[in-house]
């Protein structure tokens, strides 16, 4: 039998397929439309990789925030404990996930049998997301992938609020004014950005190991950050970080069919 899990995002969908515990199918599409056209959109390029058909998959797991309006899900999940059964799934020594994608940012705490038994959410506030470490770079005229390899060229940092995503950017064009070098005001909104996670990660027990998810994971320079301001040092996933909500999905719908 086969498997979908699609995790419909702020940012970008991603669907996996799971036949035998394995992972034999994965996409992921930037730019979201509504989340019913992009549910059906990732599901056929994960199907299609693999010369599928719809009935050749026994269940359809959604999550992400618009999983309530997916109509090809037959059930759906929380982000929550999705994230947190896909890292189990990618590594099974992971206890603490930390997952930062376009909009939100949780750490997620699982048991030694991957269920989650923590979590905390960041406020209803950009900073400390994708999406604002988007919004810096294209105020530094970068891509997001190019800001943080450039943070990373750098060991200086100048300071960048983290109050809020307008404070970041105001801070960010004020030293663009000043004429000062980008890769350190690069490090500085990186520095921010983990900082703020730090914030967030101060509010539950961190347990080891220790991962990051989203596609923030993606950016070295934010991962190295989080790294020495919480003194931790991260475990490695064993598949894309950024699909791991879609993993959890696509377990919940094995589980389903297991159980009923
Ligand atoms: P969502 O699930 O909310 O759609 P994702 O987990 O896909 O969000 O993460 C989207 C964020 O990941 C973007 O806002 C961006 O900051 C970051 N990101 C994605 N790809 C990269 C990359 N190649 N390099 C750096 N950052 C990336």
């Amino acid at each position: 039998m086969i498997f979908c899990g699609i995790d419909i995002g702020s940012n970008t969908s991603k669907a996996v397929l799971l036949k035998n515990n394995h992972i034999i199918s994965t996409a992921l599409i930037s730019g979201i439309s509504n989340p019913s056209a992009s549910a059906e959109k990732v599901f056929s390029a994960v199907l299609e990789k693999r010369d599928l058909k719809r009935h050749d998959i026994s269940c359809v797991c959604a999550t992400g925030y618009g999983r309530y309006e997916i109509i090809i899900a037959d059930i759906n999940k929380s982000e929550i404990s999705c994230h947190g059964a896909g890292a189990f799934f990618s590594n099974s020594t992971i206890r603490t996930i930390i997952d930062i994608g376009g909009q939100d940012c949780k750490i997620i705490c699982v048991d030694e049998r991957g269920f989650v038994d923590d979590f905390v959410m960041n406020d209803k506030c950009a900073a400390g997301t994708g999406r604002s470490l988007e919004i810096m770079a294209q105020t530094l005229g970068l891509s997001v992938s190019e800001l943080g390899y450039i943070a990373m060229k750098s060991s200086k940092s100048l300071p960048v609020s983290n109050k809020c995503s307008i404070f970041m950017e105001l801070d960010v064009m004020q030293h663009l004014l000043n004429g000062e070098k980008t890769a350190q005001i690069a490090r500085g909104i990186t520095i921010t950005t983990a900082r703020r996670i730090a914030q967030l990660a101060g509010k539950l027990e961190l347990r080891n190991n220790i991962c990051i998810s989203g596609g923030v994971s993606k950016n070295p320079a934010v991962c190295r950050d989080i790294q020495d301001i919480l003194k931790l040092k991260l475990t490695k996933l064993n598949h894309d970080p950024q699909l791991m909500g879609a993993i959890g999905a696509a377990i919940f719908a094995r589980n389903k069919e297991i159980v009923s």
